[in-house]
């Protein structure tokens, strides 16, 4: 099944879901918000996702979901700089924007 990638529109965050085709929109792991935005480039399983970025990409999450935007801004940041990945350095832009720096 194919996996697709959404952005939420509500805080911004980034998640994968498995779609059945025809099935519901999903809504966001993060806040439940509904308004995603499925982004470009889906579906994403071709794309050979080096793991550490899916591991960053998890370890925000988690501090977001606790409600630790600074960790998670520092922790991206220092991701960032640390893993040359476009979509890290998206991750890390994001959280700026979020944490309103
Ligand atoms: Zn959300």
């Amino acid at each position: 099944m194919p996996i697709y990638e959404y952005e939420c529109a509500g805080c911004g965050g980034i998640f994968e879901v498995i779609l059945d085709v025809g099935g519901p929109s999903p809504s966001c792991p993060n806040c439940g918000g509904e308004a995603c935005r499925k982004l470009i480039g889906a579906p994403a399983v071709h794309v050979k996702r080096d793991h550490a970025t899916g591991r960053i990409e998890k370890r925000v999450r988690d501090y977001l979901v606790d409600g630790k935007v600074k960790d998670a801004v520092r922790f991206a940041d220092k991701a960032a700089s640390m893993v040359k990945s476009d979509r890290v350095k998206q991750i890390a832009d994001k959280l700026h924007q979020k944490s309103g720096k």
